[in-house]
């Protein structure tokens, strides 16, 4: 296994929309297991394949990933979804604090439907079906607009995502000096 470069904003990959996967052969389970590394590498929720350069419908996500009292990384559930498809979207929303590691160290509370239904095919081309509410189903949306070459950040005002860009510019910056 390896890590995968991480591709962050303004990378034009992270606003195309992906394509289809057709073929599942080993190649792609060896692909699927680099992102769930890389995304645990780098302390994600979840990681989309433009993340790391790659125009193409597949997420990676593990939620009940934990630190332990000493610090040591415990992997919860890890889930590989090939061209997921959100089937249902409740009415009801929630507020969440959301991050993503193409913007590196900004969060922002972003609304999102409560509960959803995504089916998907698993690293064999399995269909499936999952059902998700509060935590899952924020990290599901969240990925799963990285398809559509959608970001968190479209979903807040104009004003707070240009504060937000402001804030990464200047972290950028700082980082050079
Ligand atoms: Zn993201």
């Amino acid at each position: 296994m390896s890590l995968l470069p991480l591709y962050e904003y303004p990378d034009p990959i992270l606003r195309q929309k992906t394509e289809k996967v057709i073929k599942f052969d080993d190649e792609l389970r060896t692909f699927l297991d680099d992102m769930l590394e890389t995304m645990y590498a780098d302390h994600g929720a979840g990681l989309a394949a433009p993340q790391v350069g790659v125009s193409k419908r597949m997420i990676v996500i593990d939620a009940e990933q934990e630190d332990d009292e000493n610090g040591n990384h415990k992997k919860g559930n890890p889930i590989c979804l090939v061209n997921p498809e959100i089937v249902y979207k409740s009415q009801e929303t929630i507020f969440f604090c959301e991050g993503c590691l193409s913007l590196p160290n900004l969060r922002a509370d972003v609304e999102r439907h409560q509960k959803i239904k995504v089916r998907y095919q698993d690293k064999n081309g399995v269909e499936k079906e999952i059902e998700a509410e509060d935590y899952l189903a924020v990290v599901l949306q969240h990925e799963i607009d990285h398809l559509d070459g959608i970001l968190y950040i479209d979903h807040l005002s104009r004003l707070k995502r240009n504060m937000l860009l402001k804030k990464l510019e200047k972290n950028r910056a700082e980082q050079k000096e």
